[in-house]
């Protein structure tokens, strides 16, 4: 089933009896020559590229819960690709190129709108700081714009630009960040290899591995053992809890992070804006709900729900930056379990086991990586090489002593 502007107006003039199901409910074969554990974004999008890029459509998805109940439908909506490091940078600008074409891709509206992101300053050592980062991101072939004062002015007029504490000093901008529609990205990315016939698998949790002689042949599932060629996991929060069952224990731990919305306001927000000596950041839905958080809660947890303390913390981090965010009415708030790693950068890569794959330790940074994500995984997986954007995001960096640490903030997930 094709979308477009025409079959819209033909469905409204006829009743809308021609809508399709967006994909099927197929039960698991006994055998796959590749299995993803995880439907969250990252696993949709790789059952996406493995069929469309590679021709492997002898896949399935398995998903504990429902598509789009975990992180890939929790998660703020943001997509920037303002990374430092080289390990980073050309992987989360791939990532940009792929949402700049993914609707037309997906032929599925997710709602892009790279309507820009500024990450404010407060101090001359935080511009020198985002003046590097920009020089990075513009050789890496991204855009970035350097502002001050006057410039940020201009776009936000009613921030607090003399705060006894963060005065604001400037900020880098990067117009082609903006957001996306995040459960439609799950949806789009279902329809896409649903359609290329992968089998989609809902209520199907892997409960162990079949691993003979450190070679994976299948999983364990609450619908029975399905054998594989390559077992590959991508269950992002769930990433310890998972791989402990193949004996592996991974340099992630767990931890919530909390996100909040307004009641529906007059589009007051011009992109999405970052207040990182606070750690507050924000933008405004289509509807006109602001949407804003902050610091994940401190202590390890596989609880979807967050604690008031951070709660407190984050309306205070934008009653500092944005004091007018102060009458306006919370709406709802909800949690995600973010899989932290411990110099803040993810891994997709092939395990010690023969057979099993792993991508993980997004942070809370994951939702931008989709794209380019599941199109590297399906990479490793089809060709047993990482790709030349992700070479880098390797299980035993720690013991090379190759961190990707973008923050510089040291080995603690907490502070990534
Ligand atoms: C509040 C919040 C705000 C965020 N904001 C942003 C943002 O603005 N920008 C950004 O880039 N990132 C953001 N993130 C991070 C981003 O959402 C995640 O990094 C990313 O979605 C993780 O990848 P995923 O979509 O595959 O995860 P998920 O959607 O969590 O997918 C993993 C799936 O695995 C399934 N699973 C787990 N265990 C099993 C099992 N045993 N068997 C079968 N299935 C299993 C789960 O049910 C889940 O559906 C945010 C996250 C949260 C919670």
């Amino acid at each position: 089933m094709h979308f477009s502007g025409f079959k819209i107006i033909k469905e409204a003039l006829t009743g809308h009896k021609g809508w399709k199901p967006t994909w099927r409910t197929p039960d698991p074969k006994t055998e796959y020559d590749i299995v993803i554990v995880g439907g969250g974004g990252h696993g949709l999008a790789t059952a996406h590229y493995l069929a469309k890029v590679h021709g492997i459509t002898n896949v399935a998805v398995l998903e504990k819960g429902w598509l789009g109940s975990g992180n890939i439908g929790r998660n703020t909506t943001i997509v920037r690709s303002n990374y430092l490091l080289p390990g980073n940078e050309p992987f989360y600008e791939w990532s940009m190129k792929l949402w700049e074409g993914l609707e037309q891709d997906l032929n599925y509206n997710a709602m892009m709108s790279q309507r820009g992101i500024l990450n404010l300053c407060h101090s001359d050592a935080q511009r020198d700081a985002f003046a590097r980062r920009g020089n990075a991101m513009i050789m890496a072939g991204a855009d970035a714009v350097l502002l001050d004062e006057t410039g940020v002015r201009d776009m936000c007029p009613y921030l607090d630009f003399d705060n006894a504490r963060f005065p604001i000093r400037g900020g880098l901008l990067q117009p082609r960040a903006g957001t996306a529609r995040h459960d439609a990205v799950a949806w789009g990315y279902a329809r896409g290899a649903d359609s290329r016939g992968v089998d989609i698998i809902q209520i199907c949790e892997v409960t162990g591995f079949q691993i003979e002689k450190g070679v994976c042949k299948g999983v364990e599932t609450s619908r029975g053992r399905i054998g594989a060629k390559k077992v590959a996991v991508c269950v992002a929060g769930s990433s310890s809890r998972v791989m402990e069952q193949a004996g592996m224990r991974l340099p992630i731990e767990s931890h919530v992070l909390q996100a909040f919305v307004s009641e529906g306001l007059k589009p007051v927000l011009p992109g999405v804006i970052t207040f990182g000596a606070g750690h507050f950041y924000i933008s405004q839905s289509d509807k006109g709900g602001l949407v804003f958080g902050g610091d994940i809660d401190g202590y390890n947890t596989y609880a979807q729900r967050g604690n008031l303390p951070v709660v407190e913390d984050v309306c205070e981090g934008g009653m500092a930056i944005m004091p007018m965010i102060g009458r306006a009415r919370m709406l709802r708030m909800w949690g995600g379990v973010m899989d932290m790693s411990m110099d803040g950068s993810p891994f997709i890569d092939k395990t010690p086991i023969e057979g099993l794959y792993f991508n993980g330790g997004w942070c809370y940074g994951g939702f931008k990586a989709t794209p380019a994500s599941g199109w590297c995984y399906a990479h490793l997986l089809a060709t047993d090489q990482p790709h030349p954007v992700a070479t880098e995001y390797r299980l035993d960096r720690f013991r090379r002593g190759r961190m990707i640490d973008e923050r510089g903030a040291g080995a603690q997930p907490n502070l990534h």
